[in-house]
C-alpha cells in the first residue's frame, strides 16, 4: 500500500511515521509514504499556494492550480490501476470515517491525500477527486492529522502489519454494532485512594470456556 501525502507541511508528521506498528509496517514493505510539498507546483517567487476568497469571507483558500498541477503530476507517476487508488481531500465536511471504510480501503494499493489548510480549498479542485473525508464532526486546523488517522487505520488492517491477526478481529467496531469487552492486566488487584480495584475473578482463573462467555457477555451494543 503507498500512500501519498500532499500538503504543505511535508515534516509534520513524521515523528509518528517513524515509531512504532507504523515504522514497522514501512520496514515490512507492507506500506510506503511519500511526501509531496504543495510549494513544489507553484511559480510565483514566493511558492503561494494561498489566495482570498471571492466574495469575501474570512482567512485564505488554497489556490486551485498548485493542487491541479500536483495532482497531475503525482497520477503521472502512478503505476497503479486506477481500481486501486483513491484521491481523497480531507474535509470537515466529508464523507464520516469509519472502520467499516478503513476496511475497504485496505484492500486498495495507492491512496492521495489531500490535505487541505487555511479555511479549506477552492472548490474546484473537487472535480479532480475521488471522495471528501471527514474524521469527524469537529474542525482542525489542518488535513495532516486526519490523513494520518486514515493512515494508521488502514495500516493496521493490512495482513502481517499486526503481530497477532486476532487483535483486528475482536477490536471494536470489528463487528458493526460492537465494541471491545472491557481489559486487565497485572496487577490482579490495583489500590488507589482508600480503594481495591479488582480484576473480574473469571479472568484469572484460566477457565477459557468461562472467560469467552463472560467476554460475550461484556461485548456491548453500540450506543
Ligand atoms: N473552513 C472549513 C470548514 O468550515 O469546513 C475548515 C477548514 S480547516 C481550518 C483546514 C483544513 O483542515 C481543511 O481544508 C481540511 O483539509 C482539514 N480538516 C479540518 N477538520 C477536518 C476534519 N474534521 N476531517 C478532515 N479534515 C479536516
Amino acid at each position: 500500500m503507498k500512500f501519498k501525502l500532499l500538503t504543505i507541511f511535508p515534516e509534520i508528521l513524521d515523528s509518528y511515521l517513524n515509531d512504532s506498528i507504523i515504522n514497522r509496517a514501512v520496514i515490512k514493505k507492507a506500506i510506503k509514504v511519500e511526501k509531496y510539498n504543495l510549494r513544489d507546483w507553484t511559480s510565483d517567487r514566493h511558492r503561494t499556494v494561498d489566495d482570498t476568497p471571492y466574495g469575501g469571507g474570512a482567512g485564505m483558500l488554497m489556490k486551485v492550480e498548485p493542487l491541479y498541477k500536483a495532482l497531475k503530476a503525482i497520477n503521472k507517476k502512478s503505476k497503479v490501476d486506477p481500481k486501486k487508488r483513491k484521491i481523497v481531500l480531507l474535509s470537515a465536511s466529508g464523507k464520516t470515517w469509519t472502520q467499516k471504510l478503513a476496511r475497504q480501503y485496505a484492500k486498495l494499493d495507492e491512496i492521495v491525500f489531500v490535505c487541505g489548510r487555511y479555511e479549506g480549498v477552492d472548490a474546484r479542485i473537487k472535480k479532480f477527486i475521488d471522495i471528501e473525508i471527514s474524521i469527524g464532526d469537529y474542525v482542525l486546523t489542518g488535513g495532516e492529522l486526519p490523513a494520518m488517522v486514515m493512515i494508521d487505520s488502514i495500516t493496521r488492517l493490512i495482513p502481517g502489519v499486526l503481530g497477532n491477526a486476532a487483535s483486528i478481529e475482536e477490536e471494536s467496531h470489528s463487528d458493526v454494532n460492537v465494541l471491545e469487552y472491557p481489559q486487565y492486566t497485572r496487577p490482579a488487584v490495583f489500590e488507589a485512594e482508600g480503594k481495591k480495584y479488582k480484576v473480574p475473578t473469571v479472568l484469572t482463573e484460566g477457565n477459557h470456556a468461562k472467560i469467552k462467555a463472560w467476554r460475550d457477555k461484556q461485548l456491548k451494543e453500540k450506543r
